[in-house]
């Protein structure tokens, strides 16, 4: 019996950074493929504002619903978000298998589980409805390459990564030293340790991992990754980039009509991802850091935060005004040439922009991405996750980024800012990241394109959902 259409289970972790791209990657599998989607949302309490707008652009044919909110009235006040991010993702596992047992019910033939790389506890439901699981990694295949070999490197190492003096070798990767590893592998004996190493074991149970790259952004990981699979773990497809597609009424907002009114390429954009926040002292910094630039700026700003850089991850919305913690006259002495957005802005039209002509990030993956297939050259700022691991692929493998440095007393002082700043836009380093980085924004659009490495990968997967499904029903 010839299918022709096929149907997808998706199982997010918590956080807009993970659900946009498994959003888009339902999206592009319905306008290429026909492959329709359910997501089925694991959550900690209500969605935030922006998880909330990015779910209300669905087509029809994906559909989405919440699972019952996780208690977690049993963790300690300091346990790490990352703790709160798997539990939300393990303590929905029955309240999936119930969701997808309901589709299954209601008639619906589904090929895949894709489950984002913190939930592999959701791979039990696919097993006992004998549906083929697959992981979905919203982050760098460096990353990747450090998750598989995780539990070898857990094994060979007796102290904290951070302690070992030499850099770490990551298969396929540029060594790197522990210190710059991400944040859950720090501390070995915390809960967050153990959960990623528990989850990155379970890896080898999946059909295939997708992954949000491209081999000409991550040459030596993905070349690894792609040859390596003999047995060592499941195929891996890098189906990259996948980035947020701008809606309708982003196009009517104050930032895009404000962009609009300045000259081509002057604009420093300035955002820290759906989580991040600074400290207010390192926020004082940053704005008279821009104020002595004298260049133009676009700010998303936060309410400082001064005990954890990713407090805004489960909420971004306080009952605070973050423009109230702006140093005194700032908004008054940079009118005309800066303009400020308390809490978020549409990033991708806004990097899309041609008045835009530098990022600073904190260079999470999604927002990485979407600097490359816009070509905007980057100030890296990394905060929190796998962010440092970010910002060295960038500053020192592909040279598209300037890395702030951190001063004595741990904040980057307002003078490195103001340098860093004018050396990328105005300076002969910055033409030449510029350069490199309309070279990436190119090898991007080649791989998405008709004949392009991740079309091709994102069909052979599709190919392979469909022999599932015609063994099923036969
Ligand atoms: N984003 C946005 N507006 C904002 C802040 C973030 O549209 O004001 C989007 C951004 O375009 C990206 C995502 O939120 O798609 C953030 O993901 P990323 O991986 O960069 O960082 P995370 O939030 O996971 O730390």
């Amino acid at each position: 019996m010839a299918i022709t259409t096929n149907h997808i289970a998706i199982f997010p972790s918590p956080g807009a950074g993970h659900l946009i791209p498994l959003v888009e990657f339902a999206r592009k599998l319905l306008h290429r493929h026909h492959v329709s989607a359910t997501i089925i949302i694991p959550t900690a309490g209500p969605l935030s504002p922006a998880e909330d707008t990015i779910l209300s652009t669905l087509p029809p044919a994906i559909n989405h619903l919440l699972l019952p909110a996780v208690n977690f009235d049993d963790l300690p006040p300091d346990a790490m978000v990352e703790t709160r991010v798997f539990l939300t993702a393990s303590r929905s596992v029955p309240s999936f298998r119930n969701a997808v047992k309901s589709l299954l019910d209601s008639g619906k033939k589904i090929s895949a589980v894709v489950v984002d790389l913190l939930g592999t506890d959701a791979f039990e439901a696919a097993f006992e409805f004998k549906i083929p699981p697959y992981i979905f990694v919203p982050s760098t295949a460096t990353a990747l390459s450090l998750f598989l070999h995780l539990p070898e490197l857990d094994e060979t190492v007796s102290c904290e990564y951070r302690e070992v003096s030499e850099k770490l070798t990551i298969p396929g990767c540029m060594p790197i030293h522990g210190k710059d590893l991400l944040d859950a592998v720090q501390d070995r004996n915390n809960d967050a340790y153990k959960f990623l190493l528990y989850h990155v074991k379970r890896y080898r149970m999946c059909e295939g991992i997708i992954l949000n790259s491209f081999l000409e952004l991550e040459n030596g990981p993905i070349n690894f990754l792609l040859k390596q699979e003999s047995g060592n773990h499941p195929t891996v497809f890098p189906i990259g980039p996948l980035i947020r597609v701008g809606s309708e009424s982003a196009k009517n907002s104050e930032c895009l009509r404000w962009l609009d009114d300045q000259p081509n390429t002057s604009v420093l954009y300035v955002s820290f991802g759906s989580g991040g926040s600074l400290s207010h002292d390192q926020m004082i910094e940053l704005a008279l850091g821009l104020e002595m630039s004298n260049q133009r700026f676009l700010w998303v700003v936060r309410c400082p935060n001064d005990t954890a850089s990713n407090a805004t991850y489960f909420s971004i919305l306080n009952s605070d005004d973050p423009l109230a913690f702006l140093p005194e006259g700032f908004l008054n002495r940079t009118q005309g040439r800066g303009l400020v957005v308390p809490h978020w802005a549409p990033q991708v039209p806004i990097l899309a922009h041609g008045s835009v002509c530098a990022f600073l990030t904190h260079c999470g993956w999604n927002s990485t991405l979407e600097a490359v297939v816009c070509g905007v050259p980057l100030i890296a700022w990394p905060l929190y996750a796998e962010q440092k691991m970010n910002a060295l692929m960038l500053v020192e493998e592909l040279k598209v980024a300037i890395r702030a440095q951190v001063g004595e007393n741990g904040l980057v002082g307002r003078v490195e800012i103001a340098n860093i700043i004018k050396c990328l836009m105005e300076g002969d380093e910055g033409k030449e990241i510029s350069t490199r980085m309309r070279g990436l924004k190119d090898a991007a659009a080649d791989v998405v394109s008709e004949n392009g490495s991740s079309t091709k990968l994102l069909a052979q997967l599709v190919e392979k959902w469909k022999k599932t499904t015609s063994l099923q029903c036969n």
